[in-house]
């Protein structure tokens, strides 16, 4: 084979997944087990003390959830990927593993609506304390950066609304001042953008979501783009001083490129214990071989649907950056220039109520709060995900009561059409 660089839809078949060693089996088994075997006391030995890699026990490694992590870590051109039980579950391990107590970071105002819960409440309590930035003010992230400013937080495509974000001008700003950018791949997966080409240092993923992509598994993924300097940082104790627990070990001097990985897992999972199970790794990885299939009709029955919305006369506007009228047009063409995703809004004219009514007369879309499935999704943001927020936090998130989200499938543009047509009547 070449050396040239493999294409992403070969990647999402391939990367990850070699045939099984042990029983040739061609697809990565699932591998349910709790714990591994040690081959003698001295491998059990360098195993616990870090200074070998294999197998322990499942809730820090499993064969599967390795094959999910290897597949990731290639599609998106990182040093080393972890699989979490969950998206939420991704990003609080990221956190703790920068955060100490009276930290701070900055987040995109724009986001997921269980992210935006996340960190106003309960991350309080571990005395992590958000920032909100607006992706729409790219000078709001500076202006938001003090001293304990510990780590930036976007949405790629951002929630609810489809809006890309320009990572390399929020990147800049990162590196200017030294502190990680974690993007939150979700929406675009890397089919659509690469964010370690931007300038991020740290993706996360719910793969939950079009990673999956059939619904029917929760996960999360971190990868570590193996471009940020921890070495001798005493911001960062977790990847820069010696480890009592680990005979003195550091992490950042001895892992280099892959140490933010090691460090999530190895102190992260450890002790906090949101494993993967490997059954649902093992659907995801299924799911994953079909990305760049099921992203191409994503974006074109989204693109169908959009502009089909945004002429009918009982909708009020349509937030889309893959619409041609889209003040975001211009970014969506650079960044992302093979689609901007399947999730966006509407608003509609008859406002809330006529959101309820719509979503209730919807048949072939499934009223839900989930997105990236292959079946077609709705959801009324204000009266669901958004609910416990404030009316100026919903509104500032984009999920004002006259908003409708849509997560587009990959079924027929024209049976979506139809739906849409007999509800908005
Ligand atoms: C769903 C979602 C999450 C949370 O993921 P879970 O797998 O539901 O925990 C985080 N970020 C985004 C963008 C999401 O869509």
């Amino acid at each position: 084979m070449s050396d040239k660089p493999q294409g992403i839809s070969t990647l999402a078949v391939h990367a990850g997944t070699a045939p099984d060693p042990t029983t040739n089996a061609r697809i990565t088994p699932i591998y349910q087990t709790a714990s591994f075997v040690f081959d003698d006391v001295d491998h059990a030995a360098s195993l616990f003390g870090l200074q070998a890699f294999g197998n322990i026990y499942s809730r820090l490694t499993n064969p599967t959830n390795a094959a999910l992590e290897g597949k990731i870590a290639a599609l998106e051109g990182g040093t080393a990927a972890l699989a979490v039980a969950s998206g939420h579950a991704a990003e609080f391990l990221t956190f703790h593993a920068l955060l100490q107590p009276g930290d701070e970071f900055i987040a995109a105002k724009q986001l997921y609506g269980g992210s935006i819960n996340q960190f106003n409440n309960s991350y309080k309590s571990f005395d992590w304390h958000v920032k909100w930035a607006d992706i729409n003010n790219i000078q709001s992230f500076e202006d938001a950066i003090t001293p304990k400013t510990k780590a930036i937080f976007v949405e790629s495509v951002a929630n609810p609304a489809g809006e890309v974000v320009d990572i390399p001008a929020i990147a800049a700003i990162a590196k200017k001042h030294n502190i990680p950018l974690i993007v939150d791949n979700t929406m675009a997966t890397p089919y659509l953008i690469k964010p370690f080409e931007h300038g991020a240092n740290i993706v996360i993923h719910s793969a939950t979501k079009f990673l999956g992509g059939h619904g029917n598994s929760l996960g999360g993924l971190i990868v570590d783009g193996g471009n940020f300097n921890w070495v001798g940082d005493d911001r960062y104790p977790l990847l820069s001083a010696d480890r009592p627990e680990y005979s003195g070990l550091n992490i950042g001097n001895a892992f280099g490129n892959i140490a933010f990985a090691i460090a999530v897992r190895a102190l992260g999972l450890r002790d906090l214990g949101p494993a993967l199970s490997p059954f649902n790794a093992f659907l995801i990885l299924t799911g994953m071989e079909t990305l760049a299939l099921r992203m191409e009709r994503h974006v074109h029955n989204a693109t169908l649907v959009a502009e089909y919305l945004e002429q009918h006369p009982k909708v009020a506007y349509v937030k889309y950056s893959g619409l041609e009228s889209s003040p975001n047009r211009a970014l969506a063409e650079k960044l992302s220039p093979n689609g901007a995703g399947a999730v966006f809004t509407f608003g509609l004219k008859g406002g809330y109520e006529a959101g309820i009514e719509l979503v209730s007369k919807l048949k072939l879309f499934s009223h839900l709060a989930n997105i990236g499935d292959t079946r077609s999704l709705v959801i009324h943001p204000a009266s669901t995900t958004h609910k416990q927020l404030t009316d100026e936090q919903k509104s500032a998130a984009g999920a004002g009561p006259e908003v409708v989200r849509l997560s587009i499938g990959i079924e027929d543009a024209d049976d979506l059409i139809a739906d849409l047509e007999q509800a908005l009547g």
